[in-house]
């Protein structure tokens, strides 16, 4: 059982609760970290929403594969096998059975995660900056109008594209190139629950659009751009897109009355530093989704829970070996990625017509791991890793 963080009495007008780890950031990177913390470590969460798992900021699309692997309640995800891929004038049918996408059920997903640690989760509760003072982490939080200190060993940034402590102690910048998104969730009950779509082209120039139905019968129809490439709101991009044609074209129905999503990740190349003297970064704020879709919520899972592993041995050692395997299963491939998508976001409406019919000329597997941003050792090694960035980038982008 974690020894109870203690308010102690503190010299100051505020007042100081003490304990050996704040995790910053109750999304799945924060969650997953505390899930795997071992009992006798004290830690504290805060998230600076009022519950965990909403609001919704993500589309929750993954692999049935990484929510088997990872354990995750298979009720938690609508399995999908089929896809249809659209630019303006083409159109391709993906047959995904071979390795089926699942959309999750966020709420769901991050409030099972929370089940499964003992650290103190305070919703609410905004962390504001540190200071370092005599070995230790001094944090400010507010929570409702009060603030209050705490004082810790390590501090877990796990706020996203915020990079809240990162950025407090001038560690990192915030991203300057983001991914924004905005989703309509609505009953769709004419929608064939096993196809989904992705769109590209006139109606989401730099990003994508997306139709995923959810274990709650409803589909999410959502589009991105990524900012600053575009200068466009999504709000405005998702108008323009209701204003057309294009669902009709697509088959995918009209929201009449919905429930919106929105959300921001950082679209910047992955950096592989992620310790700084007690300070770890971890999930969006460590750069950690997907660079072709942006697909993140696996890899916070599995490097966040890898992380509460590693802090729980008490050894710096730990941590720098977990540190070397994020690096070593993401620094490159993430980097292949990242070149696709710099190109792609740069594509003309023409240049994702012969994208999306150079799609259909591969095989679906082939297709379905350049989604999963995953690149295979051998066409690394014949290819190199630039050379395989462009020729994704031609696939994705048409140039
Ligand atoms: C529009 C959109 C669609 C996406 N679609 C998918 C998808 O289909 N599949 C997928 O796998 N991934 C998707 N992603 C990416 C995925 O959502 C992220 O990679 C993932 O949520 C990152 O998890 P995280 O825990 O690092 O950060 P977050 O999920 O951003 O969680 C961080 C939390 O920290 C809190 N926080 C921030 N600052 C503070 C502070 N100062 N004090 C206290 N709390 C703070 C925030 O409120 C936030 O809830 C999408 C992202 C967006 C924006």
């Amino acid at each position: 059982m974690a020894s109870p963080s203690q308010a102690v009495p503190n010299t100051g007008m505020m007042d100081r609760v003490d304990t050996e780890i704040l995790i910053v950031g109750g999304g799945p990177a924060g969650l997953s970290v505390a899930s795997t913390l071992p009992e006798d470590i004290s830690a504290i969460l805060v998230h600076q929403d009022r519950s965990i798992g909403t609001p919704v900021r993500t589309s929750g699309g993954c692999w049935m594969r990484d929510v088997s692997a990872l354990g995750i309640p298979a009720e938690f995800a609508h399995p999908v096998n089929n896809a249809d891929i659209y630019s303006d004038n083409e159109h391709l049918k993906l047959d995904m059975s071979s390795d089926p996408v699942g959309v999750l059920n966020v709420t769901a997903l991050y409030r099972w995660l929370a089940g499964q640690t003992r650290a103190d989760i305070r919703c609410g509760t905004k962390y504001l900056e540190t200071r370092r003072e005599g070995g230790k982490l001094i944090s400010r939080l507010r929570e409702n109008r009060n603030e209050y200190e705490i004082a810790s060993r390590v501090i877990v940034d796990a706020s996203g594209w915020h990079c809240a402590v990162l950025q407090s102690l001038g560690l990192s910048p915030p991203p300057d190139r983001r991914g924004i998104g905005i989703e309509y969730e609505f009953a769709a009950p004419s929608h064939d629950p096993d196809r989904a779509a992705l769109f590209f082209g006139s109606a989401t120039p730099t990003g994508y659009g997306w139709a995923f139905p959810t274990t709650l019968g409803s589909l999410r129809l959502g589009v991105g751009l990524i900012e600053p490439d575009s200068d466009q709101s999504p709000k405005a991009l998702m108008e323009g897109l209701l204003a057309s044609n294009a669902l009709e074209r697509m088959g995918l129905p009209r929201p009449l009355s919905f429930h919106v999503n929105a959300g921001i990740l950082p679209s910047v190349p992955f950096t592989s530093n992620l310790i700084f003297d007690g300070v770890i970064r971890v999930g969006d704020s460590a750069n950690m989704a997907t660079p072709t879709l942006g697909e993140g919520i696996r890899i916070c899972i599995e490097h966040g829970r890898t992380l509460g592993a590693a802090l729980g041995k008490d050894s710096p050692k730990a941590l720098t070996q977990w540190e070397r395997i994020v690096r070593r299963k993401l620094a490159l491939q993430y980097r292949i990625g990242f070149e696709a998508n710099r190109r792609a976001a740069a594509y003309t409406p023409r240049d994702w017509d012969r994208s999306v019919a150079r799609m259909r000329t591969l095989p679906p597997e082939e297709l379905l791991r350049f989604f999963q941003n995953d690149f295979s050792a051998r066409m690394i090694a014949q290819r190199g890793a630039q050379s395989i960035g462009r020729k994704i980038g031609r696939m994705l982008g048409g140039r």
